[in-house]
């Protein structure tokens, strides 16, 4: 589904991206750990098309996404920092995102699930910030893509709206949808992640299930498995 070849990233003298080689396949979520300033919001970024890599390639559904700029219209995104125009209100900035998408969309479906009837017309900016980032769940969601890429997505959610955000997630894996996930939240890690990529010093030191970790580590449980890698 999606093939990662060999991915260089630098950012002036700081090298972030060594040399990334990673295969994900459809229906399953990868879970993509490692600690603060690893480059996993940089890897993220750059299958996202939102960096451009140093060397290496990026294949989805078998094609180079340097040459095929529609790929990213089977991906849906929640970053992790929402950026809107703040002057809009949700329907208004949901209406954008159609209008320049230009796809179907399930909007009203998600904006149920998410609670957000209350937030319509509300500007942007007078939304909290558990507010925005369920506002950003419903514009990764809501065009129905293969791929679905997560930045820390609980951060500032509520416990419902994160229990409902993980229930999604299931859900969509199991329709087939590949789901990328980077977090520091191990549960949730430990709750869905058919996968665990570690990124330490710009290169993938482990790939393989959470019990494979915990097992290869000769730990009791996941944090102290990643604890011997650190
Ligand atoms: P965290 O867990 O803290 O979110 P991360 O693993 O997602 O971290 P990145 O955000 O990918 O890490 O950052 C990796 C490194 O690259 C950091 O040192 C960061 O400062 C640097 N970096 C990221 N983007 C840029 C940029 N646009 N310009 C310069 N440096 C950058």
């Amino acid at each position: 589904m999606i093939e990662i070849k060999n991915i260089t990233k630098a950012f002036g003298k700081l090298q972030v991206l060594k040399g990334i080689d990673i295969n994900l396949e459809k229906g399953k979520i990868y879970a993509f750990l490692g600690p603060n300033g690893s480059g996993k919001t940089t890897l993220i970024k750059t299958i996202l098309g939102l960096n451009q890599p140093d060397n290496g390639e990026i294949l989805i559904q078998n094609e180079n996404i340097k040459n095929n700029w529609q790929y990213k219209s089977c991906i849906g995104y929640m970053p992790q920092i929402a950026r809107f125009p703040e002057n809009l209100n949700m329907m208004e900035l949901l209406g954008m995102t159609r209008d320049i998408r230009k796809t179907a969309s399930d909007e009203e479906k998600y904006i149920s699930y998410f609670n957000l009837e209350g937030a319509r017309d509300k500007k942007l900016k007078n939304l909290s910030g558990g507010t925005k980032q369920k506002v950003n769940a419903v514009l990764a969601f809501m065009f129905n893509p293969d791929i679905l890429i997560f930045d820390e997505p609980s951060v500032g959610l509520d416990p419902v709206a994160h229990l409902k955000l993980k229930d999604l997630m299931r859900e969509e894996r199991d329709n087939g949808k590949t789901i990328l996930l980077t977090t520091h939240i191990l549960s949730e890690v430990e709750e869905l992640a058919d996968e665990v990529i570690f990124l330490l010093d710009g290169k993938i030191y482990f790939q393989g299930t959470v019990q494979n970790l915990v097992q290869t580590q000769n730990e009791s449980n996941l944090e102290r498995a990643i604890a011997q890698l650190l």
